[in-house]
């Protein structure tokens, strides 16, 4: 009983916040749109409808009674406020919910996997589904109902056109703001967004794009004409391959937005009779342009994600996740390399590890707890070195470590460290029995100017841990030069 009035709270909480946030939202987009209304008109800018989908996709837990109440509202006041009269400012309003709704619905019913909107055609889907869906249904309703009462901005012997306004207004709403909401970063990846910005520091080709999108705006500016509309076209490409989802979205929106401005003013004083029928085509066109950059941004970035998973895949062991021992050589190597230009490390130590009676291990409990052993073994080391030290698994339960520019002292510490946490840390079995296993370690040790390659030190190590076996296991030993000093 007691659980079911916590989740009728839970419910009734959840609902409550859903209205408060939906309607401020929408409140607020509303209000701007009302703002930028030419009078008598239908709005040009008009972007509660698409913001209001992309909360309810982006956001599942405001897609709740409470949250559509929220926008009722919202719509409601903000449309009275301009002076409209209730009967009126009532179909305009589910004229505006019914965008979202059909939207849902239609998506609901493909069962598009909304939330992986980033993923092949999925975009592209959402837009159709919009655009054929949401904004059709809003224009349908709005003209089989609005012409029909006193008002200024729909009329029954222009009945078609209105429609057009409407129908392409909400499909360019759609494409300048549903990707937006969409694509905002949360907190946490905003925050990687910028230390990873930060990092990288100032380079001139991340912001070049940029500056070629302003460019080319300002081109339109000055040579306005019927091309005008493509002039951004090579800018918004190169910005699509170069900047992340979330600011492809924004220069999107800045983009369709001055063009619609400038195109369409400079139509209406040419040749104010053929404004709608201008306004509509124009307003097509700037949505065909914007579907360009924004599946081009998200092909690019499934590409770049993919690449990565797989070179991950090519260059580490799937059991342990340590690197394969091709990619250790490699970066081994590569840290050795005389031919590095910065160097890289000015000390290198080589540690080579093996599991002691590893086979007894198999043998004694099978080969799933061996792996499992092996698996616990990597995380053990991984928490002892340091993110940018090399750790690979070379063989079978053989394992190597690459410390750069640490101290004989430091590095003996640290393959010390490891003996004794993989000593002492048990690993437990999954019948409750604690597995207790031990680690020889060989070291190898090598200072600028380096002339050796990473085999040589590997052997070196390798030698030394020949010799912590000889001497009883679980323990380290320093190759024999290393021991004199
Ligand atoms: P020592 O203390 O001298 O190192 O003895 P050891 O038993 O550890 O050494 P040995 O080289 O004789 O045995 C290594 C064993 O590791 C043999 C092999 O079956 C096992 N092994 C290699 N790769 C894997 C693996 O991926 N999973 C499991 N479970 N066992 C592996
Ligand atoms: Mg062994
Ligand atoms: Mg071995």
């Amino acid at each position: 009983m007691s659980t079911l009035n916590q989740n009728q709270n839970l419910t009734l909480k959840q609902n409550i916040q859903s209205f408060w946030i939906v309607g401020l939202v929408i409140a607020l987009a509303a209000l701007a749109g009302i703002l930028g209304r030419p009078l008598a008109f239908l709005a040009m800018f008009w972007p509660a409808n698409a913001i209001l989908l992309g909360l309810f996709l982006r956001f599942k837990s405001l897609n709740n009674p409470g949250g559509w109440l929220g926008a009722f509202v919202a719509f409601i006041i903000a449309d009275l406020m301009t002076g409209n009269y209730f009967l009126l400012t009532l179909c305009l309003t589910i004229a505006n919910l019914s965008h979202p709704f059909a939207s849902l619905t239609l998506i609901r019913l493909f069962k598009l996997n909304f939330r992986e909107y980033n993923q092949g055609l999925t975009f592209f889907y959402l837009f159709l589904i919009s655009a054929f869906g949401g904004c059709l249904a809003s224009a349908l309703f709005a003209i089989f109902t609005v012409p029909y009462m006193p008002n200024t901005f729909m009329a029954m012997d222009r009945l078609w056109t209105d429609f057009g306004m409407w129908w392409t207004g909400e499909i360019l709403n759609v494409i300048t703001f549903l990707p937006i909401v969409l694509a905002l970063p949360s907190l946490k990846e905003f925050k990687q967004l910028v230390a990873e910005k930060r990092q990288q520091g100032f380079e001139i080709q991340n912001i070049l794009p940029m500056l070629f999108i302003i460019a080319s705006v300002v081109l339109v500016h000055f040579f306005i004409g019927p091309g005008a509309i493509m002039f951004p076209i090579a800018a918004l490409i190169w910005a699509a391959l170069t900047y992340n989802l979330f600011l492809v979205t924004l220069i999107n929106c800045f983009v369709c937005m001055f063009l619609y401005n400038s195109i369409s003013g400079y139509y209406l004083t040419e040749s104010p009779d053929a404004y709608i029928s201008t306004a509509i085509s124009i307003r097509i066109g700037l949505f065909m342009l914007a579907l360009g950059p924004l599946t081009l941004s998200i092909i690019s970035l499934n590409r770049h994600k993919l690449y990565h998973q797989i070179l991950y895949l090519a260059n580490h062991d799937e059991l342990t996740t340590a690197m394969n021992r091709r990619f250790f050589y490699e970066e081994g190597e590569k840290t050795l390399s005389a031919q590095t230009t910065e160097a890289e490390a000015e000390t290198v130590s080589i540690l080579v590890l093996d599991l002691d009676y590893f086979k007894k291990i198999n043998d004694t409990y099978g080969h799933a707890v061996g792996d499992k052993v092996l698996k616990e073994f990597t995380a053990q080391v991984k928490s002892q070195i340091r993110s940018h030290d090399l750790f690979g698994r070379i063989g079978g339960e053989e394992f190597a470590i690459l410390l750069k520019n640490l101290s004989l002292k430091q590095s003996v510490e640290i393959a010390q460290r490891i003996c004794n946490k993989v000593d002492s840390t048990p690993i437990l079995l999954d019948d409750g029995q604690e597995l207790y296993i031990s680690v020889s370690i060989g070291l190898s040790y090598q200072s600028l100017p380096y002339c050796t390659q990473i085999q040589q030190l590997i052997n070196r190590a390798d030698h030394a841990l020949y010799q912590a076996k000889e001497k009883g296991r679980n323990q380290l030993c320093l190759e024999p030069d290393l021991q004199a000093s």
